[in-house]
Order: structure tokens, then C-alpha cells, then sequence
């Protein structure tokens, strides 16, 4: 039984260790045999292999002590010098000391390559626990564009270190924590940061911040460009536009056909530019007023005006079923609704219906302008609110579309903290929805009495 266990492990050594093992059994047997056979020779056998045995144990435990406390003490194996079993096992931790230890130095190397990385990185990179949100390490970038300093605050919390940017609540929306996409500096205002917040590991967070100065400038260069030169469009196109409505085609049928087309080019235009200004105007706002703005007569608004448009090729139809009023800028507010309704009965072919629906929504609400119309295939949906972006370009035209609707829609649902959600199926038609928090509703104020929704 011993005998096969022992040549069953034999097997699994490989044949150096085996050959030390075997050179320790055999040296073992040869001296017990000495031992006996003086025993022998002296009348007292079994005394004499009992005291070998006994010297064999001592001295195996002497050896294992010897490589117990080496490893205790984390010193490294001795080299072996004879070919015994105990040799085979210094030399085997030798060689995984050996390995650990290269191991070890790779991956030292590793880390300070990894971190002379993130330390030479231009954005700032901090590192901070998640529960305490505690720093933890810092990169240069850091100080210099959000004024972090070593070793004073490491282990400090972030959000406090950092009051002057209000970013605890941020902070503590997480894994949700959408990117904050123009944060001044606290080291200098004009600086201007994007932050971003990714959790990497269950414990650890990194917080980025990009110097986008540049970015907002060349932001706001485009803006103002876009500003002066609609505002500059402005003036001449009403001087034609004004001159071109007092010639009456029918007093010149030769020049009605070109005339008729002026009109309509210069209708365009002036369309075109009022919207620019309008989205220029957006863009420059940073919040909007928190007036209440009723929603019945806003809707009783949208009815006539989706009705002037239809000129009776589609049935329109207004449920409002919230019994809540809005809070912000009625202006705005109607500018945007009204953007989607004349979207949906322009892309509705007639006899189609448009809907228009203000429900409920958790604790806000939410206004909905269903058509049955054309409908939009899934690949445009995320980009329609882009700026000119339009699924067929001669349909808006002919529509009279300026390619902007959507975008000043998108514009006055930010600056009122509200979403534009789209679904539509090609065919069948689109819903598109305006959805407002609880922050944005207030129970409906009663009508003055005789007045009209
Ligand atoms: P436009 O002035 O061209 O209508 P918008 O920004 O209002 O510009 O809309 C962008 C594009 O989205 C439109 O060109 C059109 O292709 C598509 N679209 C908008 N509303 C609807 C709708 N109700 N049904 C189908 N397509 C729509």
C-alpha cells in the first residue's frame, strides 16, 4: 500500500526530484543497515537502529525547521549544494522565490509606467473612494485645473475640497451622473472644465476633467456668428420681402409665375432667419422664467393654429386630460408645442388625424402630438433634432420646413429640465412627447369665470 502510494506520487515528480528522492530513501536505508549490522556485531541490533532511526528524525526535523523559519522570515531559500530530497525542495522554493520576484518587479514596472501615464495626462485624473468619496491619488493636471494639492488633500472629500463647484449632488448620482459638460475651474473662472464621473471599479471612481476653454470659445464664436449674421439678414430680407407683397402677380400675369416664386423664396428665407434668431436667442438663455403657464388655453391655441394649417384635410383632435399647469415661459413653451404640431400636420397626408394630448406622468406630465402620417424610420430618430437634419429634404422644403423645428424644441424642453421623447413607425405615423418632472407642474388654477379656454 505504501509502497504504491509512494511510487504513484513518484510519478507526478519530475525526474531531478524524483532522483533526489530516491538518492534520500536509499541513503536512509543504508544507514539504517549500517546502524543494524553494528548493532549486530555489538549483541544490541534493535537499540542500534532505534538511535539511527532516532538521529535520521532529529536531523529531518532540524532541516524542516531551517526552511520554516527561511520562509517565516521571508528570506530567500538556501542554495542547495547536495542531491537529497531536502536539496530538490530548496532548490523548488528557490525557483518560485525566483519567479515571484520577477513576477513582482514586471508588475512594479507595469504600475509606475501605468501611472507616469495617467500622470502626464493633460486632463485631470482623480481617483476617489466611492462611499466617502475620499481622494485617493491625484495627477499633476489636477492641481493645476482644479487646484488639488499632495499631500494635503489626500483622503480629503472631494465634493468639499471642491464647494466652489457644487458638485456633491453630482457626485452622489454616481454610475448616473451624466458628464457636466462646462464647469469653470476653481483655480481660475475663465478656465472652463468638463467633468465626467466614471465608476471603473465596486470601490474606486474616477473623476475627469477636460479643459474645454478652447471648445467654448470657438462654441460661442459660432454662436455669435450665427447671431449677427441672421440679425444682419434680418433688415434687407424685410426691405424685399416688404416690396416683394406689394407686387400683385394677377396685375402682371407675364412675371406672376417668377413673382409667385419670389414670395415663396423670400417667405422661406425670413422663416429660416427668424428661426436662427430663435435658436441663437435659446442658446444664449441659461434658464428660463418660472412662470405658470396655462395649458387649456395653450391647447385651445394649438387647435386653431394645426387647424389653419390643415386648411380641414385632417382631423384634429385635443384631449386634456392632466388638469395641471406648467411652470416656465409660456412664450418658449408654445413655441415649441406649436413646432410639432405644424410638423405633424405637415408630414400627415390628408385625411389623417393629429392628436394632440396633455396626460399625467408620474408626478409631472407629459404633451403628446400623435400623427397618422408618414411616420420615420428608426436609423433618423436619434438625429432629427439635430440642426437641418431632415429625413427628406425636398419634403420639409416643400413643407415650407426650415430643418430647425426640432432643435428649438429641444432647446426649450432643456431649459425647462424636460425630455423630447420620439416613436413612430413607418406607415402608421409618430408620437412625439414633451415629458415634465414634478418641478414643472402645478395644479390647474380655475379659469376666470366667462373667460375662453
Ligand atoms: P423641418 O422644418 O424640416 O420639419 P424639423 O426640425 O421640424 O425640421 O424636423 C426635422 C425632420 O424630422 C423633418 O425634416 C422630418 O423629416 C422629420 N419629422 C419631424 N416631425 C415629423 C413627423 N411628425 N412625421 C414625420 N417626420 C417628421
Amino acid at each position: 500500500m505504501t509502497r504504491r502510494s509512494a511510487t504513484g506520487h513518484a510519478k507526478d515528480m519530475s525526474a531531478p526530484t524524483r532522483s533526489a528522492w530516491n538518492h534520500t530513501l536509499g541513503r536512509q536505508a543504508l544507514l539504517l543497515a549500517i546502524a543494524m549490522l553494528a548493532g549486530l556485531l555489538g549483541g544490541h541490533p534493535w537499540p542500534a537502529l532505534a538511535v539511527a532511526a532516532l538521529c535520521l528524525a532529529g536531523w529531518h526535523c532540524w532541516k524542516l525547521r531551517g526552511v520554516l523559519a527561511r520562509l517565516e522570515s521571508h528570506q530567500r531559500a538556501s542554495r542547495p549544494t547536495g542531491a537529497g530530497a531536502w536539496d530538490a525542495l530548496e532548490r523548488l522554493l528557490r525557483r518560485n522565490q525566483d519567479g515571484m520576484r520577477a513576477r513582482n518587479r514586471r508588475l512594479v514596472a507595469m504600475l509606475h509606467a501605468y501611472r507616469a501615464v495617467a500622470a502626464a495626462l493633460p486632463d485631470a485624473v482623480v481617483v476617489i473612494e466611492r462611499n466617502s468619496q475620499r481622494v485617493q491619488w491625484f495627477n499633476a493636471a489636477a492641481t493645476t485645473l482644479l487646484g488639488l494639492e499632495y499631500p494635503r488633500d489626500v483622503e480629503a472629500p472631494l465634493g468639499e475640497r471642491l464647494q466652489g463647484l457644487r458638485i456633491a449632488h453630482w457626485l452622489a448620482a454616481g454610475r448616473n451622473a451624466e458628464p457636466l459638460p462646462d464647469v469653470p475651474s476653481p483655480v481660475a473662472p475663465d478656465v472652463r472644465l468638463n467633468l465626467r464621473l466614471i465608476p471603473y471599479s465596486e470601490d474606486l471612481w474616477l473623476v475627469v476633467a477636460r479643459d474645454v476653454t478652447k471648445l467654448m470659445r470657438l462654441e460661442q464664436v459660432r454662436r455669435d456668428f450665427v447671431a449677427n449674421v441672421s440679425h444682419e439678414l434680418r433688415t434687407p430680407l424685410t426691405v424685399v420681402h416688404g416690396y416683394l407683397d406689394m407686387l400683385d402677380p394677377d396685375e402682371q400675369p407675364e412675371w406672376a409665375p417668377m413673382l409667385r416664386e419670389m414670395q415663396r423664396q423670400s417667405q422661406r428665407m425670413t422663416r429660416l432667419v427668424e428661426d436662427l434668431l430663435t435658436l441663437s436667442r435659446l442658446e444664449a438663455q441659461e434658464g428660463v422664467e418660472d412662470d405658470a403657464v396655462a395649458v387649456a388655453p395653450m391647447l385651445a391655441a394649438l387647435r386653431r393654429e394645426a387647424e389653419a394649417l390643415s386648411q380641414g384635410r385632417h382631423r384634429i383632435v385635443v384631449e386634456d386630460l392632466a388638469a395641471l399647469d406648467l411652470v416656465g415661459s409660456a412664450r418658449e413653451l408654445h413655441s415649441a408645442f406649436s413646432n410639432l404640431v405644424s410638423n405633424a400636420v405637415r408630414y400627415t397626408p390628408t385625411g389623417g388625424t393629429v392628436t394632440i394630448r396633455f396626460a399625467r406622468e408620474g408626478d409631472g406630465a407629459a404633451l403628446a402630438v400623435e400623427d397618422t402620417g408618414q411616420g420615420i424610420p428608426a436609423p433618423h430618430i436619434p438625429r432629427l433634432s439635430e440642426r437641418f437634419y431632415r429625413v427628406s429634404t425636398s419634403r420639409s422644403r416643400e413643407s415650407g420646413g426650415t430643418g430647425l423645428g426640432l432643435a428649438i424644441v429641444k432647446h426649450v424642453l432643456n431649459l425647462h429640465d424636460a425630455r423630447l421623447g420620439i416613436s413612430s413607425e413607418v406607415g402608421r405615423g409618430s408620437i412625439f412627447s414633451c415629458h415634465f418632472g414634478a418641478a414643472r407642474v402645478r395644479p390647474r388654477a380655475a379659469l376666470p369665470s366667462g373667460a375662453e379656454p
